[in-house]
C-alpha cells in the first residue's frame, strides 16, 4: 500500500480506503465489519469512511463498534463523517451552523471517537450562506473535534466561494472534496477541479470506483440475486441500470472485461488502477458487501505495472468519454 498526501495537506492517507455506505448495517453485521475493517487495516488501509445519513446513523454505530473491538490505535487512523442529511426535521438537515455542529456531536457519539479526522459536507445546501457553513467547521476545528473539514459533491464554483470566504475571514478552508469518479464519471475530477488542485491544494476522496459493481463485470449477464442491485430501497440504482445509459455501460463493461482478460487481470483490477493512475486522487474508497470482496479488491495493488500508457490509450478507446480540450491530468 503507498500512501499519497491529501491535497497539500500534510495527512497521509492510504491509495486504497474503505467506505460503508450501502453496506453498514444492510449487507454487514457488527461481526462482518470487524472482519473487513481488520483486514482492511491489516493490508495497510488507514482511512475508514462514513456520513451521518448512512443508514440514519447506524453506519456511524456499526463502524464506531467495530473499531471498539478492533482497538486500533487512534493515531494510526482516519476516520470521516459527512453532514447534511442527519433527519426529517428542519433544524436536521443541511448546512446550517446548527447542523454542522450538533451532527458532529452525534458522530463522534456513534463512532466512539473524541475527534473526526475529516468532516465532510455531503452535499451542497443553498439555503445557507457559505459563510455560515465555513465559520461552523472552522469552529469545530478549532474545539479539536475535526481536524479537516471538505465537501462532497460541490461545484468548483461552490468549492471557490467557499475557499474565498474562508480567506477572506480568516477561517479554515477545505482541504479536500469526494466526487463520484470512475470510467464513466470523470468531467469533475479531470476536468472542472483542475485549477482548485494548484489554487486550494484541494485533494480528493474518491467514491464508487467501480460505479456501484458495473466494472466489476458481475451485471455483464444479468442482475446477481445477492448484489446492492436487489436491494428494497435501491431500485434506483436498478432502473439506471435497465435506461439507455446504464446499456451503453454494460456495454463498454464487456468490453473492459475482454481487455482486462488479454492483459492478465480482472476488470475490477482494470478499474480501481485506472483510478488511482490520476495523481489528483489522493484515496480510493473501497465498498465491500463481504471480506472475499476486499481480498480480491486489495490484489489489484500487485498488477499496478500492467496499465501501460498502451493500455491506457485502449481503455480511453473503450469508453471514449475523455473531457475535451483537457489533459487528463
Ligand atoms: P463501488 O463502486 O466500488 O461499489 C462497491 C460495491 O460493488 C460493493 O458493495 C459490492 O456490491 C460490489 N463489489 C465490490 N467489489 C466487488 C468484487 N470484487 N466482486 C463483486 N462485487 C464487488 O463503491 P461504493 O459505491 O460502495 O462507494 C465506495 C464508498 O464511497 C462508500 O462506501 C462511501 O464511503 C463512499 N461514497 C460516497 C458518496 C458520497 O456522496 N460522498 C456516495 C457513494 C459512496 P454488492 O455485493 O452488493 O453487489
Amino acid at each position: 500500500m503507498d500512501y499519497r498526501r491529501l491535497g497539500k495537506s500534510g495527512l497521509k492517507v492510504s491509495e486504497f480506503s474503505f467506505g460503508s455506505w450501502v453496506t453498514f448495517g444492510k449487507q454487514v453485521d457488527g461481526g462482518d465489519a470487524v472482519s473487513l475493517m481488520g483486514a482492511a487495516y491489516e493490508a495497510g488501509i488507514n482511512f475508514f469512511d462514513n456520513a451521518e445519513g448512512y443508514g440514519q446513523g447506524a453506519s456511524e454505530t456499526l463502524m464506531g463498534e467495530a473499531l471498539q473491538t478492533l482497538g486500533f490505535t487512534r493515531d494510526s487512523f482516519i476516520v470521516s463523517s459527512k453532514v447534511f442529511w442527519g433527519g426529517s426535521k428542519p433544524t436536521q438537515r443541511g448546512l446550517s451552523f446548527k447542523h454542522v455542529v450538533d451532527g458532529c456531536h452525534q458522530a463522534l457519539k456513534r463512532l466512539q471517537v473524541e475527534y473526526l479526522d475529516l468532516y465532510f459536507c455531503h452535499r451542497p445546501d443553498v439555503d445557507t450562506p457559505v459563510e455560515e457553513t465555513v465559520r461552523a467547521m472552522h469552529t469545530l476545528v478549532m474545539q479539536g473535534k475535526i481536524l479537516y473539514w471538505g465537501t462532497s459533491e460541490w461545484t468548483a464554483q461552490q468549492l471557490t466561494e467557499a475557499y474565498a470566504a474562508a480567506r477572506a475571514h480568516n477561517l479554515t478552508p477545505p482541504t479536500m472534496e469526494q466526487p463520484e469518479y470512475n470510467l464513466f464519471n470523470r468531467n469533475k475530477v479531470e476536468g472542472e477541479f483542475l485549477p482548485l488542485y494548484e489554487l486550494m491544494g484541494l485533494g480528493t476522496t474518491i467514491w464508487s470506483p467501480l460505479a456501484s459493481g458495473i466494472l466489476t463485470g458481475k451485471y455483464n449477464d444479468g442482475i446477481p440475486a445477492d448484489s446492492r442491485m436487489n436491494l428494497p430501497g435501491y431500485e434506483w440504482l436498478k432502473d439506471s441500470l435497465e435506461s439507455d445509459g446504464g446499456q451503453d455501460k454494460l456495454r463498454k463493461a464487456r468490453e473492459l472485461t475482454t481487455l482486462a482478460g488479454e492483459i492478465g487481470m480482472s476488470v475490477t483490477h482494470l478499474s480501481l488502477l485506472w483510478c488511482l493512475a490520476n495523481p489528483h486522487v489522493s484515496t480510493v474508497i473501497l465498498g465491500a458487501s463481504r471480506l472475499s470482496q476486499l481480498q480480491e479488491n486489495l490484489k489489484a495493488l500487485d498488477h499496478k505495472a500492467k496499465l501501460t500508457p498502451e493500455v491506457l490509450e485502449r481503455i480511453e478507446a473503450i469508453v471514449g468519454n475523455k473531457p475535451e480540450g483537457l489533459k487528463r491530468y
